[in-house]
């Protein structure tokens, strides 16, 4: 069995994305994860169901957003606990991080890879990833004795261990000033509308412009799923949603489970954002759309109809 230290961050608490990244570790060596703030005691619980049994609390405070002092707690859990993989999952955020990691660390960096695994003969990590809007896939080895990779949400499905375990909590103390030059100016949190985030759900109804700017079919939907809403850069453009849920070339990058896309044609720089999600549903007037074409199921007619009948469908299915 191998013993190789697989250092997990969770950069703002134990949310699914960081048990996904648990279950690859574990596949790879022995998970151990560091959080840049406080654990509550639900955290601690699902990370022994998760087998971890150590986890390392770096309480930065409000200067974990300065992404230089992350990335020195994060050199620094790796050489308390002697890992030789870090993973963090990911988000612009998370890249940032990574990248002040890796550079300390002297150790090569994989960004957003869907797969990682062990060399059979060298015993380097390879990690699997799509470029170029999907039409090529890599594989990259790392050939430093660390190795940093951002893992792309939904990659894994998080899974318990075999067997739970007692997770100890250990302080560890960084260095959290901001380095030279640097302010934190203020912040704003965004309240959250209860609904997952758009990067790491594993579902994710979207309205393109087909919607004409009404999106109470999409948002119907979306919750009867638990879902995430997306948009294309036209129905942002038109102000009908927010920049921040723009999928594609020039917004968020997803890869959930389940992608249902709505009034959406499907143009290259919307794919480009989407080709690695599961199952693809198209919702669509045109039968010839784009998105229809590369669409695993496909309905055929007005969304403001299919969507409500749907939801209601779903609803009954669910008993709620
Ligand atoms: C540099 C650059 C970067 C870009 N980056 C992005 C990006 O990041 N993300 C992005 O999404 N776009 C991006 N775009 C824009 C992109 O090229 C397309 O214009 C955009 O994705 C189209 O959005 P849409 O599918 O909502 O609209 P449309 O292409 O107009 O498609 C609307 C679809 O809705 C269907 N429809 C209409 N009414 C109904 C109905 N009642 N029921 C069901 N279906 C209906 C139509 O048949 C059609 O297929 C970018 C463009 C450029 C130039």
């Amino acid at each position: 069995m191998s013993t190789r230290g697989v250092l997990v961050v969770a950069l703002g608490g134990v949310r699914a994305p960081v048990l996904e990244a648990v279950t690859l570790a574990r596949a790879l060596g022995t998970p151990a994860v560091l959080s840049l703030q406080p654990l509550t005691d639900d955290d601690v619980t699902a990370l022994g169901a998760a087998g971890v049994a150590r986890a390392l609390v770096a309480d930065l405070g409000e200067a974990r957003h300065a992404a230089a002092v992350s990335g020195r707690a994060v050199a620094a859990a790796v050489e308390a606990i002697g890992a030789s993989l870090v993973l963090l999952p990911t988000s612009f955020v998370a890249k940032e991080v990574a990248a002040h990691a890796s550079f300390l660390l002297d150790a090569g960096l994989l960004i957003d890879v869907a797969a990682l695994a062990l060399d059979d003969e060298t015993g380097e990590v390879v990690g699997d990833k799509r470029v170029f809007a999907g039409t090529w896939e890599t594989r990259c080895a790392v050939t430093s004795p660390v190795a940093v990779a951002t893992v792309r949400a939904n990659a894994v499905v998080a899974a318990p261990a075999g067997e739970a375990t007692t997770t100890a909590v250990e302080p560890l103390e960084v260095d959290a000033t901001l380095p030279r030059g640097l302010a934190l100016i203020g912040r704003e949190e965004r309240p959250s509308e209860g609904r997952p985030a758009l990067a790491e759900a594993a579902t994710v109804v979207l309205g393109g412009r087909g919607t004409e700017g009404d999106f109470s079919a999409v948002e119907e939907l979306a919750d009867a799923l638990g879902a995430a809403i997306g948009t294309t850069r036209d129905c942002v453009d038109e102000g009908w949603q927010p920049h921040d849920a723009q999928v594609g070339q020039t917004g968020v990058t997803i890869a959930p489970r389940l992608y249902i896309g709505a009034g959406i044609s499907g143009a290259p720089h919307h794919h480009g954002g989407m080709q690695a999600s599961g199952t693809v549903v198209a919702v669509n007037l045109d039968q010839d759309a784009p998105l229809v074409q590369i669409a695993d199921f496909a309905v055929i007619g007005d969304l403001q109809e299919i969507l409500p009948a749907a939801a209601q469908a779903i609803r009954e299915h669910l008993d709620r």
